[in-house]
């Protein structure tokens, strides 16, 4: 173990749950430089780990709890952690990055990562102190069964009283009702920040593990500490000063995205069923920053603070992102912003994804509409919905079906064509029949519907640059690049919002200026060009001037990280997590859209108004060096170094 380079603690630590035996995970120099950290590092080891035969709820599965180098080095946006597993939504690779304090404590305990194996046989809870690891009891402690803030404010109270009443700083991760009971798409929360998305929550309830404190006194390590810090504020000023992450996403939050999506016919409503909705603006983020925002808030040492503090019953809690808002307004036909409000938080103290938890409930009320399933649920009628959550968190009644998210149901009731996932993951808010480069990256990502895992080309197609978005030219290869750039973010430590400061600030701040309008018009032409970039990102062996976390790679952890090479370790992450996926039968098959979205035009009098998926998909997977059936070839997976 140990490393030479800066950032990293040099320590990976495995437990086996079921006999509790510590032992090291070997990772050395040469894999830190393939797969840096975070997601990516996660993947190497579920990769290495996993035959493919597993399934989530078993003691085979591994959960693999990761930070990356930049973690601590006070690098803006990076007090960041991954938590990855078999998804017992998609029964394959899941991936889910959370705020929170737990990174950062997790690094000054003096590990980088957690692989944890089996199964622990009682209700536990793991004190990591210095890299010295307690088990105790979680019932014994009167843990097991509380919601995300009693069980967090419990965990502080048992540490302050074992440290003999002093108040020791420390991380923590817990999951809630929703994770103890096996609710499929359960979050882990830290602090007010959720891990929601592919059940990470209901793969540690499966373990009994209800959560993970750590503390320590480990200094980070970093190679050039001056020219770091100079580096660090120049950032933090880019950041400030640029229009999206200093500007509007502080002054709104991604709940500034509504009214856009609205105005691009983006915004799903009733299900899917349209990109528009007649009340949004009494449920979009202006209306939540002028009657309901007390304060921003954010993640450890991020200057964008995109995080809403809101008021619910007195108490200060975090407001919805967009996301929420979307599908528990539109999306069901709510226009009860101080419903959503509530709902946010009453989803985060169970435990639970508030994506996929609106979209399945959206998919029951369509198919109660549509007489497939009669479960007392309609568009509109929302007063029962607090109920609803806690009956799917504590699988009871109807809400026992509704835990397994919308493709079971689906399967179990009918309505597939508007069960609105993609390998069993729900999508986001986000219409792709407007933005059909979205829809392809919603249909390709590894980790399922996922708008960020599937390359965020929406911020291209109307809600950042105003590009051609019913257009298919250059998507796919949009595609691979913003996909293998944020591969690189994450698993570096940081959040992906800082990727937002890679578009000049000019192509938002004048969006009818003469170079704004050559650049969006250019964009679908490009194609070719981006193709040579994704083939030969070597060739780009530079630091850009918009792009600073290659430079912050050399300076913080000695690694001589240029753009292209950067990009390279995020196609690697990428392929090696698609390489994953293969191993449990993932192919072209389930790189799917429900059909509403690929044959039913969003206009009926615009035939364009659908994604062209297939024609998208083919050009993908060539970008990509991967065959037609979805997989790797040999050749690129020898390329990137994944074989030998
Ligand atoms: S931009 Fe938002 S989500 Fe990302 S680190 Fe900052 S506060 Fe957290």
């Amino acid at each position: 173990m140990g490393t030479t380079y800066g950032g990293y603690m040099g320590r990976v630590v495995q437990i086996d749950l079921s006999t509790k035996e510590i032992t090291d995970y070997p990772w050395n120099d040469r894999e830190r430089e393939l797969y840096i950290g975070g997601k990516t590092m996660a993947d190497k080891i579920l990769y290495d780990n996993l035959k493919g035969t597993e399934t989530a709820f078993s003691d085979e599965n591994i959960v693999v709890i990761s930070t990356g180098p930049l973690t601590g080095t006070g690098a803006p946006s990076s007090g960041r952690f991954n938590i990855s597993g078999i998804s017992p939504q998609t029964g394959h690779i899941g991936t889910s990055n959370c705020g929170g304090s737990f990174g950062y404590y997790l690094k000054r305990a003096g590990i980088d990562a957690l692989v944890l194996r089996g199964r622990c046989d009682t209700h536990t809870w793991i004190e990591i102190n210095n890299g010295a690891f307690v088990f105790h009891d979680a019932d014994a402690d009167g843990l097991w069964g509380l919601q995300a803030t009693p069980a967090q404010e419990r965990l502080h109270e048992l540490m302050v009283e074992s440290k003999g009443g002093k108040d020791l700083r420390h991380g923590q991760l817990v999951i809630g009702p929703a994770g103890e009971n096996g609710v499929l798409y359960s979050a882990v929360i830290s602090d007010e920040r959720a891990g929601g998305r592919t059940g990470m929550g209901a793969n540690l309830g499966y373990k009994n593990v209800k959560g993970i404190v750590a503390y320590g006194n480990h200094a980070f390590n970093i190679k050039n500490p001056e020219k770091m810090k100079v580096w660090n504020a120049k950032w933090f000023d880019y950041l400030k000063n640029h229009p999206l992450t200093g500007s509007q996403l502080p002054r709104l939050g991604t709940a500034g995205l509504v009214s856009s999506m609205q105005m691009r016919s983006m915004l799903s409503t009733k299900n899917y069923n349209y990109g528009q909705y007649e009340d949004f603006e009494m449920v979009n983020g202006e209306t939540l920053a002028e009657d309901y925002n007390i304060v921003n808030q954010g993640c450890l040492t991020c200057p964008i603070k995109c995080a809403r503090t809101v008021n619910v019953n007195g108490q200060e809690v975090k407001g919805p992102e967009l996301e929420t808002l979307g599908l528990l307004g539109g999306g069901i036909l709510n226009n009860d912003l101080q419903k959503i409000i509530e709902w946010n938080h009453e989803l985060d103290e169970l435990g639970m994804d508030t994506i996929s938890c609106a979209s399945t409930i959206a998919y029951a009320m369509e198919a109660n509409e549509k007489g497939l399933w009669e479960n007392g649920l309609e568009f509109g009628k929302t007063d029962d919905l607090s109920q609803l959550f806690e009956d799917i968190a504590y699988r009871r009644g109807v809400g026992d079906d509704l835990a397994n998210g919308s493709r079971k149901c689906a399967e179990k009731y009918g309505g597939k064509e508007f069960a609105i996932q993609s390998k069993g993951l729900e999508l986001a808010a986000y219409e792709p029949r407007r933005a059909v480069g979205q829809g392809l990256g919603y249909a390709v990502s590894n980790r399922g519907g996922c708008h960020l895992n599937g390359g965020y080309l929406v911020i291209l197609e109307g809600l950042g640059l105003f590009t051609n978005p019913l257009t298919a030219h250059a998507k796919p290869d949009f595609t691979m690049l913003f996909q293998d750039l944020m591969e690189a973010i994450s698993a570096t430590g940081q959040c992906l919002f800082t990727s937002y400061a890679f578009f000049p600030g000019f192509l938002i701040t004048r969006p009818n200026g003469v170079m704004t309008t050559i650049f969006n018009a250019a964009i679908p032409f490009i194609g070719g060009a981006l193709r040579l970039i994704n083939k030969f990102p070597s060739a780009l062996a530079v630091h850009l001037p918009i792009f600073h976390h290659t430079k912050a790679m050399e300076l913080a952890v000695g690694m001589p990280l240029k753009f292209g090479s950067y990009i390279r370790c995020g196609e690697r992450g990428y392929t090696l997590e698609r390489a994953l996926d293969c191993k449990f039968g993932v192919s072209a098959k389930d790189d799917t859209l429900p059909k509403r979205l690929t044959d039913v035009p969003q206009d009926p009098n615009n035939p364009k108004t659908k994604v062209p998926l297939d024609k998208m998909k083919k050009t993908y997977y060539k970008a990509r060096g991967w065959d037609e059936n979805g997989v790797p070839t040999q050749k690129t997976l020898r390329k990137l170094k994944i074989t030998g």
